[in-house]
C-alpha cells in the first residue's frame, strides 16, 4: 500500500489532490514545468520535481520524464487529476509496469471508454440508452455515408472516435454539407487526436447536459453519487455546474444512476467517473464516460458530503468503501462558476501577472484555486484560474450566495470571466433551471445583437462607496 503520492499534472487541481492526501497522512510529490516552478502550490508539497520545459509535450505530456521523476522520487502511486494524460491507457500500463499504482480505472477501461464508438457498443450491450446513430467507423465511400446519414436522419453530428474537450465535433444541417463536414472533421481528428476515425449520431435540437458521478472500489462495490446539470456551455466548454439537476424528479435520475453502476460492474470499472448524458424530453441518452476526476466535482461534493479524492485514493489503496448506496446523502443544492482569464468579448487567453486575488467567503463558500496575488498565469495551458462553489439549503440559496460570491471575487492585473458570470447569475432563463445547451450561446447572440446592452466589463469600475461629503451634499439638497 502507498503512502507517497506522484501528482501528474498542475494548478487548482495539483492543490486539490494534495489537499485530499494530507487529510489522508499521505506525502506529495508535486511535477511541475519550468513556468510553474514558482507557483505556491509547488512549494506546499512534501517535495517538487521540475519534469521539463513549459510546453505540455514537454513537461505534463512527458511520460517518459514522469515516469523517470515518479520512480525517482520513491512513490508508490501516480495521480494524473484531469486533462493531460489523466485518460491515456498506455501511461496507465506503463506507471503500473514500473511498480507504481496508477490512481484510476485499469488501462483495458480507459482504453474502451477513450474510444468512444467502442464505449457507446459497450454502453448499449449494458442497456444504457444512448443517442441514435451508427457506431461503427464512418466508411470514405460517398454513397454509403449519405445512405447512413439519412437513414439516421437531419440534422447529424460528426464526432471523433478519439476526440474530448469539445474539440472534433461538426453539426450537419442537411446532405448537401456532409462530405465537407466529414472531410474536415477527419483531417482535424487526425491532426488533434492522431486518430482519424470518425462516427456520426443524431444531433438532438434541445438537450441538456447531465452527467452522474460514480464511485467504485476494487472488491465489486459501485455507487452513483448524484446527478450534475453542465448545459451551460460554450463551444462545447462548460461555464457553470450545479448539482442536483434541477426540475428531474429524483426516481428519474436513481433509475439512469443504478444503470451507470450496473454498467460499471459489467466492466470492471474502478475509481472515480462520469457518465455523461444528453437529456431530452425526458429521456437520457448516453454520450460518453470520462475515466478520470472531473473539473465539477467539487459540486458533488458539496451535496453528498463525501471527499470524493479522497475516496478515490482510498479505493486505489485497496480499501473497500466504507458506506452503502443508502448512505449517500444528498443535502440542498450546489453551484460551481469556471473563473478563465481570458477576454470578456473576444474570449482568448489573457496570461499575465495577478496583481491582486481577493477570493470570496463566508458561509457555503468554496475555492478551489491555486492562484496567489503576484501569480502569473502562464500562456500554455488552460486558461482556468479558480473555481467558485456555493452551496445553499435550495438552488435559490446557492445562487444568491454565488451571486455574493462573484461580487466580493477580486482578480486584478489580467481579464477574467467575472463579469459574464455575474451577469448570467441574474439571467432569468438561467435563474430559472433547466436550460439546454444552446442557452449561453444564444443569451451572447442576444446579447450581441442588442445594442443598448452595455458591454461585459470588469465588475469593479464603480466601487458603490459613497464618501460623508457625497452624504452631505445629498441631505443639503433633500432639506433645500
Ligand atoms: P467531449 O468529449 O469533447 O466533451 P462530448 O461527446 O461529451 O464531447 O460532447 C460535448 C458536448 O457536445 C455535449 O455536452 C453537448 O453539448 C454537445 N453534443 C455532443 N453530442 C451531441 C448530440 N448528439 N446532439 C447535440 N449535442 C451534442
Amino acid at each position: 500500500m502507498f503512502d507517497t503520492v506522484f501528482i501528474a499534472n498542475r494548478g487548482e487541481i495539483a492543490l486539490r489532490i494534495l489537499r485530499a492526501c494530507r487529510g489522508l497522512g499521505l506525502k506529495t510529490i508535486v511535477a511541475h514545468s519550468d513556468s510553474d516552478a514558482e507557483a505556491d502550490y509547488v512549494r506546499q508539497a512534501d517535495r517538487a520535481i521540475c519534469i521539463g520545459p513549459a510546453a505540455p509535450g514537454a513537461s505534463y505530456l512527458n511520460q517518459a520524464a514522469l515516469l523517470l521523476a515518479a520512480r525517482a522520487s520513491g512513490a508508490g502511486a501516480v495521480h494524473p487529476g484531469y486533462g493531460f494524460l489523466s485518460e491515456n491507457a498506455a501511461f496507465a500500463e506503463r506507471v503500473n509496469a514500473a511498480g507504481l499504482t496508477f490512481i484510476g480505472p485499469d488501462a483495458a477501461c480507459l482504453r474502451t471508454m477513450g474510444d468512444k464508438i467502442a464505449a457507446k457498443t459497450a454502453m448499449r450491450a449494458a442497456g444504457m440508452p444512448c443517442v441514435p446513430g451508427y457506431d461503427k467507423s464512418l466508411p470514405d465511400d460517398p454513397g454509403q455515408l449519405a445512405a447512413i446519414a439519412a437513414e439516421i436522419g437531419y440534422p447529424v453530428i460528426i464526432k471523433a472516435a478519439g476526440g474530448g474537450g469539445g474539440r472534433g465535433m461538426r453539426v450537419v444541417p442537411a446532405a448537401e454539407a456532409l462530405p465537407d463536414a466529414v472531410r474536415l472533421t477527419r483531417e482535424e481528428a487526425r491532426h488533434a487526436f492522431n486518430n482519424p476515425t470518425l462516427y456520426i449520431e443524431k444531433f438532438l435540437a434541445h438537450p441538456r447536459h447531465i452527467e452522474i458521478q460514480v464511485l467504485c472500489d476494487n472488491h465489486g462495490n459501485a455507487l452513483w453519487l448524484g446527478s450534475r446539470d453542465c448545459s451551460l456551455q460554450r463551444r462545447h466548454q462548460k461555464v457553470i455546474e450545479e448539482a442536483p439537476a434541477p426540475g428531474i424528479a429524483p426516481q428519474r435520475i436513481a433509475k439512469i444512476g443504478e444503470r451507470c453502476v450496473t454498467a460499471c460492474r459489467q466492466i470492471g470499472y474502478s475509481g472515480v467517473g462520469t457518465f455523461e448524458f444528453l437529456y431530452q424530453d425526458d429521456a437520457f441518452f448516453f454520450i460518453e464516460m470520462n475515466t478520470r476526476l472531473q473539473v465539477e466535482h467539487p459540486v458533488t461534493e458539496m451535496i453528498t458530503g463525501i471527499d470524493i479524492v479522497q475516496q478515490q485514493i482510498r479505493v486505489a489503496r485497496g480499501e473497500r468503501l466504507g458506506f452503502t448506496q443508502a448512505e449517500v446523502r444528498s443535502v440542498g443544492h450546489a453551484v460551481e462558476c469556471r473563473i478563465n482569464a481570458e477576454n470578456p468579448h473576444s474570449f482568448l487567453p489573457t496570461p499575465g501577472v495577478v496583481t491582486r486575488w481577493q477570493p470570496p467567503g463566508g458561509f457555503g463558500v468554496r475555492v478551489d484555486s491555486h492562484m496567489t496575488t503576484g501569480y502569473r498565469v502562464p500562456p500554455y495551458y488552460d486558461s482556468m484560474i479558480a473555481k467558485l462553489i456555493t452551496h445553499g439549503a435550495h438552488r435559490e440559496d446557492a445562487l444568491a450566495r454565488m451571486r455574493q460570491a462573484l461580487r466580493e471575487t477580486r482578480v486584478e492585473g489580467i481579464d477574467s470571466n467575472l463579469a459574464l458570470h455575474q451577469q448570467l447569475l441574474i439571467d432569468p432563463g438561467f435563474s430559472a433551471g433547466g436550460v439546454d445547451i444552446h442557452h449561453l450561446e444564444r443569451w451572447l447572440a442576444d446579447r450581441a445583437a442588442a445594442e443598448s446592452v452595455p458591454p461585459l466589463r470588469s465588475p469593479h469600475g464603480d466601487s458603490g462607496v459613497t464618501t460623508l461629503a457625497e452624504l452631505d451634499g445629498a441631505s443639503a439638497s433633500q432639506s433645500a
